[in-house]
């Protein structure tokens, strides 16, 4: 990544097909496979890019949370690097990826907005006040929403992961056709449940009076429209924001993305969102919040740093999963 956000080189090692034959991601699968492509693939994008590890300003990398041995695979690599080469690290929290993938992709976005990040482990709203400062304002109280878009894909038989392929399947079938429920729509906390979503969905499929495509595009929009509910809410009792932005896998959806877009303009915000590469896992967004910290004039971290298996963006946001919110 250079000053100007130019991702001069940048790849992606895909895992899906090791991992489809589970259904789901499997850990040990995981770290091995981390493990074994890490090396050839810096080497690779340090060619492409043609810089030398002398040259970069800083290095960043992936410290948490997730599952922990592709993490302290990534970590320990980049520590190395780090001190073979004298350059700093910063030990970046992924979701701060997630949460600054929008600034990489839109210069004009300024701080503070309003964040929906939607990915696979996660589902929240957070206002986003500046470079490591985020007050996270709803969380989901049992499933994230591409964990929701996941589980309906295994239930219809699309495979992993499954986001994709129900957004596909959805464009097909009748959005009306199935009475599924929006959990949690016009309760008074701005949190997410979709729990109770996958599992109308289940019910539906079993019946067998339903269409997949029909299932796919019912359930989208049920998903869409507790989307849009929690926002309105959280947008209610948030300090007044100029940007409503959505970032994380989820984010990569069309539908979503226009609905989002609609509601922006309801309430006179402007909207940002980053191209669909940026929104499913990617270095860029690391490399991103990286240079972030550094630009904001934060402290480098120590070589010690250890890999967080769980790292909330908001620490001081009170834990309300099973609250009965
Ligand atoms: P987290 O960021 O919470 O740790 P993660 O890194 O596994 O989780 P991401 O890579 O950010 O998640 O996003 C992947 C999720 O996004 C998956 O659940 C996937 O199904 C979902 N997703 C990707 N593309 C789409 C899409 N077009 N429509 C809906 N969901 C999608
Ligand atoms: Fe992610």
């Amino acid at each position: 990544m250079a000053d100007d956000r130019t991702i001069v080189a940048q790849k992606i090692a895909s895992q899906d097909e090791e991992h489809a034959p589970y259904g789901g991601v499997v850990p040990e699968i995981a770290a091995r496979a981390h493990a074994e492509r890490l090396s050839p693939m810096i080497a690779a994008v340090l060619a492409e890019a043609d810089v030398g590890l002398e040259e970069l300003d800083a290095i960043a990398a992936t410290a948490g949370p997730g599952l922990i041995g592709g993490v302290m695979v990534g970590l320990v690599s980049a520590k190395a690097l780090a001190m073979a080469s004298d350059v700093p690290l910063y030990a970046v929290n992924h979701l701060e990826g997630h949460a600054l993938s929008p600034r990489l992709a839109d210069p004009s976005l300024e701080f503070p907005y309003a964040l929906l990040l939607v990915s696979g482990g996660h589902c929240q709203i957070i206002r986003v006040e500046g470079v490591g400062r985020y007050r996270r304002l709803a969380t989901t109280i049992d499933d994230a929403l591409g964990e929701a878009f996941d589980k309906t894909a295994k239930i219809l038989g699309l495979g992993f992961p499954g986001g994709p392929a129900v957004e596909r399947l959805a464009r097909e079938g009748d959005a009306t056709a199935v009475p599924l429920p929006r959990p949690l729509a016009g309760s008074s906390e701005p949190h997410f449940s979709f729990a109770g979503l996958k599992s109308a969905v289940l019910r539906a499929h079993e019946s067998g009076r339903f269409e997949a495509a029909d299932i796919a595009a019912s359930f989208q929009q049920a998903a869409i429209d507790c989307v849009v509910d929690r926002l309105r809410r959280a947008l209610d009792a948030m300090e007044p924001v100029e940007t409503l932005v959505v970032a994380g896998g989820v984010a990569a959806n069309a539908s979503v993305r226009t609905a989002l877009e609609a509601l922006a303009d309801d309430w006179g915000l402007r909207f940002s969102a980053p191209p669909p590469s940026l929104c499913t896992d990617n270095a860029a967004m690391i490399a991103w919040a990286g240079q972030e910290r550094l630009h904001a004039g934060l402290a480098a971290d120590p070589l010690d740093f250890a890999a967080r298996p769980r790292w909330p963006l908001d620490p001081a946001a009170e834990a309300v999963r099973g609250a009965g919110v």
